[in-house]
């Protein structure tokens, strides 16, 4: 029987893990992918505090070289299906666990485009995050893919930074908030091309354009990319019995769900902003949090 199962090996769920092991607790990290998480793919990662410049896999390695020394047991399985109760089952691909409490630190994903060669492009002109990629196309050429609030917001933040930036909306009109769309028009290094669509994405190891459609193709040069619509989260493991928000963000507060003894972590949570720092401090909260339950059950 372990204290706590933490489902998801990525930076929320192995600062979740640090704390509950350091505290005493017998703890399980199930991961069915990639250890570290959505972090692992990117090259570089210059906001995480103590590393002026590292790559998401040493960064990830790193951490999980800690989880390692506290001898915290990790396993690579699927998690299929979790059954509540004072004793709750975490059921996988390959076994069922026993356990007093839950964490779900089960991240999201960026929607893709849905082109030839986009997953190998991930980092290598091809990003997600401004905040975290923007800086390294300074007096560059981007394109930023959406046009809905958070996309052009990036462009906005972009646009101070690079040398042109192209809007790509799929529809036939920006759909943010009338205030953004106004700080646009004072733009003049920024293109809005509407109703097209990106047909193919250029450059093999490195995206160096695309190709967009709307009645007739145009290819566009690029040093860099932003795609901008949506992130899914991972959290088809508890819409049957946890409360989610319309974008099936796991709800909670302080990271407790509605459900006792079970708690969340990270991206798949409603919360604003979904960085790596945001991920360590919900990690954080959530065995604080899961601690507190434990010895107060006891
Ligand atoms: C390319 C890229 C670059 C980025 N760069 C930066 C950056 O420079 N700075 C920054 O602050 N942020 C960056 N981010 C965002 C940052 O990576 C995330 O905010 C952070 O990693 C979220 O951590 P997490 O632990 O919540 O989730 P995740 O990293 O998504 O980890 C969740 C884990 O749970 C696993 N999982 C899901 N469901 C199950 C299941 N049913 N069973 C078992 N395991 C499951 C997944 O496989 C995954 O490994 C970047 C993201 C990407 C994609």
């Amino acid at each position: 029987m372990h204290d706590v199962v933490i489902v998801g090996c990525g930076i929320a769920g192995m600062t979740s893990a640090i704390y509950l092991a350091r505290a005493g607790k017998k703890v399980l990290i199930l991961e069915r992918d990639t250890i570290g998480g959505q972090i692992a793919s990117s090259p570089l990662v210059e906001n995480f505090p103590g590393y002026k410049s590292i790559s998401g896999s040493e960064l990830s390695n790193n951490i999980y070289e800690q989880v390692e020394n506290l001898n915290i047991d990790v396993e690579i399985e699927d998690v299929l299906k979790i059954e509540k109760g004072d004793i709750k089952k975490v059921i996988t691909d390959d076994n069922t666990y026993e356990c007093k409490s839950i964490i779900l630190a089960t991240g999201a994903k960026y929607r893709l485009l849905g082109l030839e060669n986009e997953e190998n492009l991930i980092g290598n002109g091809l990003h997600f995050c401004v905040a975290c990629d923007g800086a390294f196309y300074k007096d560059k050429v981007v394109a930023v893919i959406g046009g809905g609030n958070s996309a052009i917001v990036n462009v906005n933040a972009l646009s101070d930074i690079c040398r042109k930036v192209y809007v790509i909306q799929n529809l036939d009109d920006l759909t943010c908030e009338l205030s953004l769309k106004r700080q646009l028009s004072n733009k003049d290094n920024v293109e809005v091309i509407c109703s097209s669509v990106v047909t193919r994405l250029i450059g093999d190891e490195f995206l160096e354009g695309i190709v967009i459609k709307n009645t007739e193709e145009r290819e566009i040069k690029l040093d860099g990319m932003f795609i901008s619509i949506g992130l899914v989260p991972q959290s088809e493991l508890a819409s049957n019995f946890i409360d989610l928000d319309k974008y099936n963000y796991i709800l909670s507060d302080d990271c407790k769900t509605n459900v006792d003894g079970i708690f969340v972590a990270g991206d798949c949570r409603t919360k604003k902003y979904r960085q790596l720092t945001t991920a360590a401090n919900d990690g954080t909260i959530s065995a604080m949090e899961a601690i507190r339950y434990l010895d107060t059950c006891k």
